[in-house]
């Protein structure tokens, strides 16, 4: 049988390895083979495989077989590589042994340098170099990273050798430790290792090297990297580990013509075509990064040092040329000659991802459609909400956090009701709604608050649903938040009272004191260049559902009402796709009405209220008609539960007030909140079942509808607006209500003397909607998925509580996320699947789509698209990132289904094919 490989190796301009093997490689390992390859001055070394790492997990932390064998015979290619021997006592050959997983994990792993010193070597190299301040400097920095990271001895223990040192001949700086401090130290320190450890600081580097790959593999389930992979939602079991990269130590601390630095081919903040980057002469790479001094400027190279900054410009273009993308480089310069010691794609902001991507494409380096997929569309919300400046966040610790329920961030002062945010917005103050959850009767001063913060309700709560579509920050069920009285709350540890100033994080969830500065948002002319190709390639698509139907085009739709129709214009959206007339209802000058009619004694008197709303809607409707220029506007008639628009039944200031404005007796008014109450609205008296009991309600509404179209008409502007009934769980429910529409709508095109027709549609939010679809497929003209209905009613989660426990399921790994936030495939987007596929089996071309909360999520619009949905519609400031994660399912479906090609060539003649398109 033919040995598994293990080990890598690269150096002398050629390598086993390539860029392609980041997960056998790591990234880090990968890219050295690939640099080797294609002629970059890279030190000469090998890479041992993260198949080694699963093995020595698998295996109860031990390894193949034939690994021992592997390691020496690769250590004696690299020995014969460099001319040198580790552990040579005339001219020893040091290395570095660094982690690097397929994914990159800054800082998260361990890494050894200066390895292959020992009491003999040391002085062979303070010989051969004729510098043995450096030499000494070189052991004792190796002891004590190995004796810290590979044998756990503490680090401030050594540290406090050097404090002593230095205490002790009045010196501040570790450079100014002379050579025969140096030895003192590495003395002590070897004492150090002594007394903690039992046995003397190993001197066979062959041992040195085996604990640093022990140290190495050890460190990828340390629980920094545990974190870091946590927190970057990279799923345990996803990579295989880290691999482990032994490579010749070059040296930039060998006087003034060694240095070494790090540099970005681009900005990564903004993404400009710059070179940039900082330096340090006479030191190693841990010194640039300990901030001991201040690193210099990469542009001052270019003075100081014309000939390596020059190296270092071609070695720029050279890898941006191979690699098609923005590279950050860590280089070493040992006595005048330039190293490469690692290079990879650079993580930037999502301004820059956009620029970048851009610019490439207009440099013919790559495609518009490869642009596409370098670009995360959750990145594209830093470009649309201010965010809170970056500097000065790194100083701040939080004071809890809540789950991050829509993006962006601000600070205000803290008002405890939606009446104070508006008095107090009113005298020019900025502030933050603090509440334990939010009303309908809270829209004005969500309106005029900068923020809103909730200590209960998910990310499909009534204050997470509202803020996203007004595009301000809200942070929701924060537990950490409690109200001790009317007049306090406590975030965490700290308590404060009406007026004290907070900042919320809406993008991360997190809660600050005090004021902290934001950063703006700008649209840049390259995101509508890129969302432009993004919209191309949804357009263009064709694919087959699983069900065997074929569909064309994937669009993008927001979900909006009359204030936020103008945003989702601006944003892109190809139409309105839901939009929530209840939240018409919040307005001050039809709220009055609507509780009237909600509290009416009889039918009469309920339709004399809703003659007063009729105007008022249907001007609304109108201006979003008018908005949308002649792009689809879908207007759901009412959906939650009537109870949402009055006062609880223990609000008693409220329910007076409300009984003087509405002429009516107190006592009576209670009896009928009262008979509105509900243990479970959500299931309870709403959407369609009011149109059932209350046909006038619904008919009402469609008559706003049909006037403001009519009227849209008769002033030449474009329309085509559609009606969607919610909530139905049956075709009877659906021809009942759909029939009285049609009534009303002939009435109106009767007295308008026109002959409008409307598709009237439905949502399907419930599991027996989805599996009746074929029913009322044949009489429905579209179907839009509520997700957040189908979520709570399939899951039996209630959307409103499910903050509670929802992190125990994903946490424990019962569920992979949160179901609200991302579609689960297995239950309603299996019924979605099932209404597919039963509805076209009616209706061939009947067009879907989703309207939840999940219709702005990019694994979830995956999910959409492979269904077989024509559309997403989602809050305006989401509508950028669904355009591109659309776009982003087409290619990845394309990918999917493309025939094995043979693998891309490298380097420049495949970057002249691309130029030809
Ligand atoms: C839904 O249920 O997904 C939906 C869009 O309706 P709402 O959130 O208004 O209940
Ligand atoms: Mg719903």
């Amino acid at each position: 049988m033919a040995k598994t490989k293990y080990v890598y190796f690269f150096g002398d301009g050629k390598a086993e390895g390539n860029a392609d093997m980041r997960a056998e490689l790591g990234g880090k390992g990968a890219n050295l083979a690939e640099m080797a390859t294609i002629g970059l001055p890279v030190p000469s070394g090998f890479t041992i495989s993260t198949d080694v790492c699963k093995y020595f997990y698998d295996n109860d932390r031990t390894y193949p077989e034939q690994l021992e064998a592997d390691v020496d015979a690769y250590l004696a290619k690299l020995e014969k590589s460099m001319g040198k021997k580790l552990g040579d006592p005339e001219d020893p050959l040091l290395v570095s042994v660094r982690s690097g997983a397929a994914i990159s994990m800054p800082g998260m792993m361990d890494t050894i340098l200066n390895l292959g010193l020992n009491d003999e070597a040391v002085e062979g190299l303070a010989n051969k170099t004729q510098n043995p301040r450096f030499a000494w400097d070189a052991y004792r920095r190796f002891i004590q990273m190995y004796g810290d990271v590979a044998m756990g001895v503490d680090h401030d223990l050594f540290e406090a050798e050097i404090e002593k040192i230095k205490k002790a001949k009045g010196i501040k700086l570790d450079t100014e430790m002379d050579t025969s401090d140096l030895q003192k130290l590495v003395a002590n320190y070897k004492k150090v290792y002594k007394a903690k450890k039992g046995t003397d600081f190993p001197q066979d580097p062959k041992e040195q090297l085996w604990g640093a790959i022990n140290a190495v593999f050890g460190s990828w389930m340390n629980p920094r990297a545990i974190k870091y992979r946590e927190l970057n939602n990279i799923k345990e079991g996803a990579l295989k580990g880290t691999a482990v990269t032994c490579m010749a130590m070059v040296f930039g601390n060998k006087g003034e013509t060694s240095g070494t630095g790090v540099c970005f081919s681009r900005d990564p903040s903004n993404g400009e075509n710059i070179f940039m980057g900082e330096y340090l002469m006479n030191a190693q790479g841990e010194d640039v990064v300990a901030g001991i001094r201040t690193p210099q400027k990469l542009s001052q190279l270019e003075e100081t040092n014309p000939k390596i900054y020059k190296q270092l410009c071609k070695v720029r273009s050279t890898l941006e040329k191979h690699y098609r993308d923005m590279q950050d480089m860590e280089f070493t310069v040992e006595e005048g000659r330039l190293f490469m010691l690692q290079c990879r794609n650079g993580k930037r902001t999502g301004a820059a991802a956009v620029k970048i991507a851009v610019d490439l494409v207009n440099e013919k380096l790559i495609t518009k459609e490869q642009a596409l997929t370098r670009v995360e569309p959750e990145q594209l919300d830093q470009l649309l909400h201010p965010a809170l400046d970056p500097k000065v966040i790194k100083t701040q610790k939080e004071l809890a956090k809540g789950l991050n329920a829509s993006p962006g961030a601000d600070s205000g002062q803290i008002v405890f009701t939606a009446d104070e945010a508006e008095e107090w917005t009113e005298k020019g103050k900025k502030v933050i709604l603090v509440r334990k959850e939010t009303s309908p009767e809270d829209i004005a001063g969500m309106n005029a608050a900068q923020g809103i913060l909730t200590s209960t309700g998910g990310r499909t709560s009534h204050a997470a649903v509202v803020a996203r579509g007004m595009g301000k920050p809200c942070v929701s069920g924060c537990e950490a938040v409690t109200f001790p009285n009317a007049s306090e709350v406590t975030i965490g540890e700290e308590t404060f009272k009406k007026g004290d100033n907070i900042t919320i994080d809406g993008t991360t969830g997190k809660i600050y004191k005090g004021i902290i500065p934001v950063v703006e948002a700008s649209l840049s002319k390259e995101l509508d260049t890129f969302l432009g190709w993004a919209d191309e390639v949804r357009a263009k698509s064709v694919r087959t559902t699983p069900s065997g139907n074929k569909v064309k085009g994937f669009d993008v739709l927001g979900n909006a009402e009359q204030n936020e129709a103008p945003a989702a214009f601006k944003f892109g959206a190809a139409g309105i796709g839901l939009c929530r007339t209840e939240h018409m209802f919040f307005d001050p000058d039809k709220l009055p009405y609507f509780r009237e009619m909600i509290l009416a004694d009889d039918t009469d008197e309920r339709k004399k209220s809703l003659k007063k709303i009729l105007p008022l809607q249907k001007k609304d409707f109108f201006g979003i008609i008018k908005t949308m220029e002649g792009r689809p506007v879908t207007i759901r008639l009412l959906d939650p539960p009537l109870n949402e628009f009055v006062p609880k039944p223990n609000a008693e200031a409220e329910i007076k007030q409300l009984a003087e404005t509405l002429g009516k007796d107190i006592t009576e008014l209670k009896v009928k909140i009262n008979a509105l109450q509900e243990a479970n609205p959500m299931l309870g008296h709403r959407g369609v079942r009011v149109a059932i009991t209350y046909p006038e309600v619904y008919e009402m509404q469609v008559e706003a509808i049909a006037l403001a179209t009519a009227e849209a008409e008769k002033k030449g502007i474009a329309h085509d607006v559609r009606i969607m009934i919610p909530n139905v769980i049956s075709v009877n429910e659906f021809t009942t209500v759909r029939d009285q529409a049609l009534a009303i709508i002939a009435k109106v095109n009767e007295a308008q003397k026109m002959d409008l027709s409307f598709q009237i549609g439905t949502m399907i939010e419930f599991p027996r909607a989805a599996l009746t679809a074929d029913k009322i497929a044949a009489e429905a003209d579209f179907f839009s998925f509520g997700t957040n209905d189908l979520t709570q009613t399939s899951f039996g989660f209630s959307r409103d509580d499910y903050g509670k426990f929802i992190d125990y399921y994903t946490k424990g790994n019962l569920l992979e996320e949160d179901p609200f936030k991302q579609l689960d495939p297995e239950g309603p987007g299996a019924l979605m699947g099932i209404a597919e596929e039963k509805g076209r089996s009616v209706k061939k071309d009947l067009h879907l789509g989703i309207c939840g909360e999940h219709g702005g999520d990019p694994a979830s619009i995956e999910l959409c698209y492979k269904i077989g949905l024509n559309y997403v519609s989602c809050s305006p400031f989401r509508v950028p990132i669904a355009r591109l994660a659309g776009a982003q399912a087409v290619l990845k479906a394309k990918a999917a289904t493309a025939p094995a090609k043979k693998p891309a060539a490298k380097g420049k003649a495949k970057a002249k094919k691309t130029s030809k398109k």
